[in-house]
């Protein structure tokens, strides 16, 4: 056979995918048996170039021992002590569903393309925007390839609604989106790449929990207007990502409604609270945003990259890219649910319902909601072992599954940020867990996000522990 009939033919694919589904379930059982004791395998950025660099030029080689090679050297997220950046250690059943739509590949723009994608991309819009409160006669979501895009997308029809001839005639006038000085950096990017630059982005201050202070958006809009420029709309960090803080919906729109402005609630990370009863009140008042974004690649399990965006307004979302594509649709002008890429940034995407709904199909949304309180009862206990440390100090009582706090032992004169700058190095050389740092009021703190589930009390007064070994 010649080279490409070997590399399409069936057998070849069911030896290779058997071999990994082994090499996979053989990594899940050592890490969450922690039999791997390394978390991050952590090596400078020119070694492990290098190392990619020399293996590249070895030449063609074992498709098996490479994805082993992959698995050793990547960080692991289904490691009970991975509890670094907010990203999932994905479900099984999820991965798998990504091995499936990898293969088959329909590339959803139009409903031809993704004759199954599509319609299961609505059922999961539809959950999501009945979660959140939205009337399902009159809402839509669609999904898109993370909340930096989403975020964009919805800031876009945002502007469409707000200032519809922008679209045709280009910029006329001065617009502005205010945010709270802890808000994720994707909504700054967003604005400026929509051309509203540095005073577009007006930074409202947070209190002392960092949440937005809503009290002040009356006065920062009058001083906005005094400038010259037309706010349109106000982003609610739900949560936010540094401390896990939920900004205050319902004063927030409140404040929106009264000034006819887009209420934009990113909940990246903290929208999938909607799913459980016990901390869906941390989002209250999500139901009276415009636009929401739910990344189903943090709390919910599914691999990266899946986003939803929801619009309250089902009509709203089709104002975002109203554009000729005669070879896509025939119909421009109609709000079809069922081409996604009238509504999408995206022309060709990933088919992300199909994880989704794998995850629902296999388990129901019941999984969804034990694993935010699961993540979330682990945080409490985690604040509570750092409160009654002696040697350990909490930034702030954790809203989410998200905890910074940092060592301060009292003997002598210490530079906090200096220690506890070197005690993240030394924990990530060391390998055996991976937590992050972050910079609250100009100190840092070590800051960890709990993702997954499976990570037990004990993993957490360990970390304590590893953290006064290291030092
Ligand atoms: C993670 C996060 C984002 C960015 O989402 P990506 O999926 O990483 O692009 C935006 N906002 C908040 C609040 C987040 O936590």
């Amino acid at each position: 056979m010649d080279l490409l009939s070997t590399a399409y033919s069936a057998d070849a694919f069911r030896r290779q995918a058997h071999a990994l589904v082994d090499q996979l379930a053989d990594y899940l059982q050592s890490t969450q048996d922690q039999s791997t004791q390394t978390v991050i395998p952590y090596q400078s950025p020119d070694d492990s170039y290098q190392y990619w660099q020399a293996d590249f030029e070895a030449g063609t080689g074992d498709l098996n021992a490479f994805f082993e090679d992959v698995i050793k050297r990547s960080t692991h997220l289904h490691h009970p002590r991975y509890m670094g950046h907010q990203v999932s250690p994905p479900l099984p059943v999820a991965a798998l569903a990504g091995l499936l739509s990898g293969l088959l590949n329909n590339g959803m723009a139009v409903y031809e393309m993704g004759l199954v994608s599509n319609p299961l991309e609505r059922i999961v819009s539809e959950l999501l925007a009945q979660r959140i409160g939205f009337d399902p006669q009159t809402s839509s979501g669609l999904l898109t390839s993370g909340g930096t895009l989403a975020t964009l997308t919805a800031l876009l029809a945002a502007r469409a609604v707000q200032a519809p001839d922008l679209w045709q005639d280009g910029t006329q006038e001065k617009l502005a989106v205010m945010v709270s000085e802890e808000a994720h950096y994707c909504v700054d990017r967003a604005a400026r790449i929509m051309g509203l630059g540095a005073d577009g982005i007006i930074k409202i201050p947070v209190n002392n929990r960092f949440q937005l202070r809503a009290e002040l958006l009356e006065a920062y809009l009058e001083q906005a207007r005094a400038r010259g420029f037309r706010v349109f709309a106000v982003v609610a960090s739900v949560c936010s990502t540094s401390t896990g803080a939920y900004d205050s919906l319902p004063a927030i729109a409140d404040f929106c409604e009264q000034h006819r402005l887009w209420l934009h609630a990113d909940g990246a990370h903290g929208g999938a609270v909607v799913f459980s009863d016990t901390y869906r009140h941390l989002v209250s008042g999500i139901e009276r945003a415009d636009s929401v974004v739910v990344d189903w690649h943090k709390m919910l399990m599914v691999p990266a990259l899946a986003t939803s965006v929801i619009f309250r307004r089902n009509d709203d979302a089709f104002k975002t890219f109203h554009q000729q594509a005669q070879y896509l649709w025939a119909d421009q002008q109609s709000t079809d649910w069922f081409n996604s890429g009238k509504r999408t940034f995206e022309c060709t995407k990933l088919m992300m319902s199909v994880k989704i709904y794998a995850v629902l199909k296999t388990y129901g949304e019941q999984i969804l909601a034990e694993n935010i309180e699961r993540l979330h009862a682990l945080a409490a206990y985690f604040a509570d072992a750092v409160t009654k440390a002696p040697d350990f100090t909490l930034a702030l009582r954790p809203e989410s599954n998200i905890v910074c706090f940092r060592y301060q032992p009292q003997n002598g004169e210490v530079d906090g940020n200096e220690l506890n700058s070197r005690i993240r190095q030394r924990l990530l050389e060391e390998g055996r867990f991976y937590i992050v740092q972050t910079t609250l009021n100009g100190n840092l703190y070590l800051r960890i996000s709990i993702m997954n589930p499976l990570t037990t009390t004990g993993d957490l007064d360990a970390l304590l522990d590893e953290i006064r070994g290291v030092i």
